[in-house]
């Protein structure tokens, strides 16, 4: 087995990490799960709010029924069993971001159970189990600034549908749970019910860890880590929960059961609170809320809609369109990549063609500005068409380049940059051979040079005649034509 913990330090060899990831996930609906008010990001604050979600009493939640069918989806997507019989609870506690006094949750009876995901660690394949999916209502967010003896509350984010993705304690290590999280990631990006910001927290992750012998079945204590916003945190969170966790044990002592805070400045966790701190929720049925009847009918209706999933589109684009694993891989990584690749390729592009331009050209003009592919300027047709120009003969490989970067920078078709300046490729052999022995006449030196053996003064010629057709001359027929003239 693989373990990136065998390397770490002095004693890592001996243990192995025992990683569970719960993901919230904030789901994509226009409006929040118990009332009508906005999730909008980035708002006034309490500009979103109502009798509902700021817990007035005598007000009744009515639940969101896009939320319901979006945590369906996903748990379809995601193997999981679909309850068909499920309902809310209160897990009760006292917080200034939580108005009621309890947040409303899923605690007994989640929407969905016992699924996985699979991920790709090292060239293997490996199956990591989904323990539940169940949906719960966002707190609100306590600011503190200004340093007085105050903190403001902004209730926006109150009442705003998350799904919790509980894993089972299938991961080894902290490469394997990066990898898990991109997974999930990706995959609720092409489901359409998160937009997966980790930054502005639409997703977050809390990581419970514990370590165990080597060869050792029974699970450590472990403990819990919150405040992970990146890929990057939960590599680097782990690292050192792993690392101190395995100190802790050969210095004699015991782990014990806790909530641990990452630091992101510093890269390590602190203790929060221990498990006899830890909070009795005294979970409760929601009484204000009638139990969840999701039927066949329309799970199966929701199933028949899902979209085509990342691991699927690889196994296309490799079957398929014969594209080698890396490419597919990153293709694959955003749903709109890989359905403008797609375009183009239907539009005509030959796929590994069409694959190059987007990995380099495209990519690069993109990221120099910041740019996703939504906010493309050049449309999938225009590409194929681009690389039709080339295939025929039209314009050379590398004039292509300028060609694609115009599109780019104007929108215009290629044929019509081509024409307007004049980019059309020079085949008439008769032409190129007049450039040929215009510079072989002027560089008797180097062909004295070429003559005696030294090949590598034919990338020299061929640079002399590109610039004296600005880059226009047939580069095969410019090299057939030197070769024939030089290496007599
Ligand atoms: P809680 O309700 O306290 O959060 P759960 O039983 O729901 O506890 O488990 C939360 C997460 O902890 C799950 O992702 C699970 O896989 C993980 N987990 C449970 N036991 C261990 C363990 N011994 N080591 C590491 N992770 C664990
Ligand atoms: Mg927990
Ligand atoms: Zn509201």
């Amino acid at each position: 087995m693989k373990s990136g913990v065998r390397s770490q330090g002095s004693g890592a060899g001996k243990y192995e990490a025992v990683i569970g990831l719960e993901v919230h996930a904030q789901m994509l609906t226009d409006t929040k799960i118990f009332c009508g008010c906005s999730t909008k990001f980035g708002s006034e604050p309490n500009t979103q709010t109502c009798p509902v979600c700021i817990g007035m009493p005598g007000v009744l939640p009515v639940l969101n029924r896009k939320a319901v069918e979006f945590a369906v989806r996903t748990g379809l997507a995601l193997n999981c069993k679909i309850s068909p019989y499920s309902r809310f609870a209160r897990k009760n506690y006292f917080y200034p971001d939580l108005p009621k006094g309890y947040q409303i949750s899923q605690y007994e009876l989640p929407i969905c159970e016992g699924g996985y995901v699979e991920i790709v660690v090292d060239g293997d394949v490996k199956k990591i189990g989904i323990t539940r999916i169940h949906m719960e209502e966002d707190a609100g967010k306590n600011i503190h600034e200004g340093g007085g003896s105050y903190s403001f509350v902004d209730l926006n984010r109150a009442g705003v549908p998350l799904m919790e993705i509980v894993s089972e304690p299938d991961i080894r290590s902290p490469k394997e749970a990066a990898e898990y999280m991109k997974k999930l990631r990706t995959s609720l990006r092409y489901l359409g019910v998160c937009d997966g910001n980790m930054e502005q927290g639409s997703l977050r992750c809390d990581a419970n860890v514990s370590i165990r012998p080597v060869g050792q079945k029974e699970y450590g204590i472990r403990a819990e880590v919150k405040n992970i916003n990146s890929f990057k945190f939960v590599e680097k969170a782990l690292e050192y929960e792993i690392k101190r966790q395995i100190k802790v044990v050969e210095e004699g002592g015991r782990v014990i059961q806790e909530t641990r805070l990452f630091d992101s400045a510093t890269g390590t966790t602190h203790s929060m609170r221990s498990k006899e701190e830890a909070h009795d929720y005294r979970y409760f049925p929601e009484p204000d809320l009638v139990p969840i009847k999701a039927d066949a009918k329309w799970i199966n209706e929701i199933k028949d809609a899902l979209p085509e999933l990342p691991d699927a589109k690889r196994e296309m684009f490799v079957s398929e369109y014969g594209l080698p694993e890396y490419d597919a891989d990153f293709l694959v990584s955003e749903r709109s990549l890989a359905i403008w690749y797609e375009d183009a390729v239907k539009a005509g592009g030959q796929p590994k063609a069409v694959s190059n331009w987007m990995m380099v050209e495209l990519m690069k003009l993109l990221n120099d500005e910041n740019k996703t592919i939504e906010d493309c300027p050049v449309k999938p047709l225009q590409l194929a068409r681009m690389l039709k120009l080339i295939d025929n003969g039209t314009i050379s490989g590398k004039i292509a380049k300028t060609v694609f970067e115009d599109m780019y920078r104007t929108g215009k078709d290629a044929e019509i940059i081509v024409r307007e300046k004049g980019l059309i490729q020079i085949s008439d052999s008769s032409e190129i051979e007049k450039t040929v022995d215009e510079v072989i006449a002027k560089n008797p030196k180097e062909v004295e040079r070429i003559k005696a053996g030294d090949e590598k003064l034919l990338g020299f010629f061929v640079g002399q005649i590109m610039k004296a057709t600005k880059g226009k001359a047939n580069p095969q027929m410019v090299n057939d034509l030197l070769k024939k003239k030089l290496q007599q």
